[in-house]
């Protein structure tokens, strides 16, 4: 899994060298945010897809935390593209986290307490694996997602995803490749690392961005290209049995891309193959990335280009 570097509070360093101290503080308390983004092998070279938003929302993340990142957004998105080139990478997964680093222990950070900043590139494939392509047989959690009066789900920040490991966990435990989570509500919300469609008599649907989910990058993404395409799309709230009588189903995220569902609860979803939108949708993203979609949206950060 390992790459050549890492860079680490603004240092290109060996793999190997960028190593934090067990008085961390976000191993103690979870403080730390991050992101996730793909660099993908396209027509026009290696690039990032919509690295700005990404850096955006890890600033926006921090900030909930009032973490200080101490790099400006154009610092970070410099440093996300020296990493590929110093990497020689065509394709990556890439990961820039920010966190309360060592500096004694307390909940509260210490006044001086430091923050680390570090990106990681690594060579990722599908992340639910064959599911990508063939469609992922999800379960319900018996888990919620936090309400939203607790842990905040617009900051992606690491403590989010001890609700995403518990809801994964029991979802493998069951034979599932994931688990989709309903909220405080009850209501749907999202799975445990990718937000949630359906598509019901022609029309894309997908629980409102108040519903306890990341807002995601890829939803953002689908919603446009949907609206494109001349697809009719709704965000709005949808009770749990709308994933037993929807046509179709697929999940969105920068790991999962767009994945079909196959299955929830063991039922199948239409016929349990992937439908007609979700096909069209998936066409339309991954031809972003081979021309096929031209990118009228400036989407992609070419790493060549700078
Ligand atoms: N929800 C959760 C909980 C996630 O971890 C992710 C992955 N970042 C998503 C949704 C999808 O977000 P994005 O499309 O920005 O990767």
């Amino acid at each position: 899994m390992s790459t050549p570097f890492i860079w680490h509070n603004g240092q290109l360093k060996p793999w190997a060298e960028a190593n934090v101290h067990v008085s961390t503080h976000a191993l103690h308390y979870g403080s730390s945010v991050f992101e996730g983004e793909r660099v993908y092998a396209t027509h026009r070279g290696p690039a990032y897809f919509r690295l700005e938003d990404h850096t955006r929302r890890l600033f926006e993340s921090a900030k909930v935390y009032e973490i200080e990142i101490g790099y400006t957004e154009a610092q970070i998105n410099t440093a996300c593209i020296e990493l590929i080139r110093a990497n020689q990478m065509k394709s990556a997964y890439v990961r820039p986290i920010v966190f309360r680093g060592a500096g004694g222990l307390g909940v509260l950070p210490k006044g001086e307490a430091p923050v680390d900043v570090a990106i990681m590139a690594l060579d990722w494939g599908a992340y639910l694996g064959d599911a990508a392509e063939h469609g992922a047989n999800v379960c319900v959690s018996s888990w919620n997602r936090p309400a939203p009066n607790t842990i905040p789900s617009w900051a992606k920040a690491g403590g989010n995803y001890l609700n995403s490991q518990l809801i994964g966990l029991e979802a493998r435990r069951g034979g599932y490749d994931e688990g989709i989570a309903l909220g405080h509500n009850g209501l749907l919300s999202e799975g445990a690392g990718e937000n949630l469609f359906l598509v019901k008599r022609g029309k894309l649907l997908t629980p409102p961005s108040s519903a306890g989910i990341l807002a995601g990058i890829t939803r953002d993404t689908v919603l446009t290209l949907a609206a494109d395409l001349g697809l009719s799309v709704e965000e709005r709230d949808l009770p749990r049995e709308a994933l037993y009588t929807a046509d179709e189903i697929f999940m969105t995220g920068t790991a999962a891309e767009v994945t079909p569902v196959r299955s929830v609860d063991r039922k199948n979803v239409g016929d349990g193959t992937p439908g007609p939108i979700t096909k069209a949708l998936r066409q339309a993203f991954f031809g972003l990335f081979d021309g096929r979609t031209e990118d009228r949206w400036n989407w992609l950060n070419v790493v060549g280009d700078r």
